[in-house]
């Protein structure tokens, strides 16, 4: 018997889609209290792009607690925070000539999306903010309002207040988006009032692996600066590496006012950060505070990860290797099922894959999946889409028997 009796009942969380209690868990890999075995390509929904338990990062925290360092989180300054700034600061931004402050927002994604919604309508003095369809910011009050998603809203009674949605690129076969976008700016009477900031994704995660263009994202940009509004990359899913890249947004060579940091940044502990241009800190002292927002074991864990895997570009490379390993296996299971004209989309090691003649089979795919001994979520506004997410780190082996199992699971989902 796997699932802990009455466990669904008691607690709300991922049981459903993986009824199991896990126990243990070491790089790709979960372990159940029976001893069953998982490949992890779900990898804590983008939390462990450097792999469960990794040692470099677990050696260091057990290193600074054995020094007494400093744990309680309070954003005061420490050693632990200094540190992480300045690796972070070298490492990360001044080699991308990248300039931002940093900004530590609470311990989780929607955090660092609320200070950013309210940067920006400080900065700017007006309310509106343009997310896209099917985009996902964060499930509290000012992050539901510009997810792209009426079941996580509807029931939670937000409003779309201050929230204009607008087309993702490819939402439409035949218009151009950002177009579309232009001119309900410049229309006066479209109803659509200048945004304090528009806020996307590089590659929708939640919303089913689409995947914007390089030249969308840089007119979606040059938008931005035509009519004087803050450009937001909310980077939570697909930052830190996921696209082969730390930031997903270097290789369209665009330069966002705000970006939004959480997920991995943390090396696997919580954490979230928000990273500004410097001219837009017009915060007063104090004004936007809150009690956790600088776990100290965070920072020790995320420039331990930083200075693991950010001082060269052998993770980027592997990234991209990796990346061919599993387009290449996903595009074989493509064109063994002509039939049910499945769609592969994704950059890095993050991949969608979509049975366009039947939605409906991704969530039994997953289950299947899970039976197997692989962990994949499903994405997309009808669950219609199997997302990969595998940690960064997978060795080669291990990626390869993932996709074994899910071409397995594939096949018992369709014979
Ligand atoms: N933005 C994006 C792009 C996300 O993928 C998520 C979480 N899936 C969030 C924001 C919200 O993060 P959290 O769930 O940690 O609040």
């Amino acid at each position: 018997m796997r699932i802990f009796e009455n466990y669904e009942s008691e607690v709300r969380g991922y049981i459903r889609s993986f009824p199991t209690i896990f126990e243990k868990a070491k790089n790709s890999i979960l372990v159940d209290e029976q001893g069953v075995e998982y490949i992890d390509f779900f990898a804590g929904a983008g939390t462990l792009n450097y792999g469960h338990n990794n040692e470099h990062i677990t050696n260091a925290l057990l290193e600074y607690l054995k020094k007494d360092g400093v744990v309680h989180g309070l954003d005061m300054a420490t050693t632990a925070k200094k540190e992480f700034i300045h690796s972070f600061q070298e490492n990360i931004l001044k080699p991308r000539n990248l300039e931002y402050k940093l900004q530590f927002t609470g311990p989780t994604g929607t955090n660092a999306v609320e200070t950013a919604l309210k940067l920006a309508r400080l900065v700017k003095g007006r309310s509106n903010i343009i997310s896209f369809t099917n985009g996902y910011h964060g499930l509290t009050q000012g992050s539901l309002s510009i997810t792209g998603n009426n079941e996580y809203r509807d029931e939670s009674y937000i409003s779309r207040c201050n929230a204009a949605f607008m087309p993702y690129d490819g939402y439409f076969e035949n218009i151009d988006t950002i177009e579309y976008l232009r001119k309900f700016l410049a229309d006066g009477s479209s109803g659509v009032d200048t945004p304090a900031a528009i806020i996307v994704e590089t590659v929708q995660g939640e919303g089913g692996i689409n995947v914007a263009s390089k030249e969308w994202l840089q007119r979606l940009e040059a938008i931005c600066r035509e009519f004087d509004i803050l450009l937001i990359i909310d980077d939570i899913q697909v930052g830190n590496g996921r696209t082969g890249e730390f930031f997903s947004f270097e290789f369209a060579g665009i330069n966002p006012d705000i970006v939004t940091l959480s997920k991995s940044i943390g090396g696997g502990l919580p954490m979230a950060m928000l990273l500004f241009k410097p001219e837009l800190d017009q915060w007063k002292p104090g004004e936007h505070t809150g009690t956790f927002r600088g776990n100290n074991l965070a920072f020790v864990a995320a420039k331990t990860a930083i200075e693991n895997y950010w001082t060269n570009d052998d993770l980027s490379k592997a990234v991209f290797y990796k990346e061919k390993i599993l387009k290449k296996h996903l595009e074989s299971i493509v064109q063994k099922y002509k039939q049910y004209n499945i769609s592969i989309r994704g950059r890095g090691l993050v991949y969608g894959f979509e049975v366009l003649n039947d939605s409906s089979v991704a969530s039994e795919i997953s289950a299947k999946c899970f039976n197997n001994g692989l962990i994949v979520e499903t994405a997309g506004s009808e669950g219609q889409v199997i997302k990969f997410l595998p940690p960064l780190i997978i060795d080669e082996k291990t990626l390869k028997n993932g996709l074994e199992i899910f071409e397995k699971s594939v096949e018992e989902v369709f014979l």
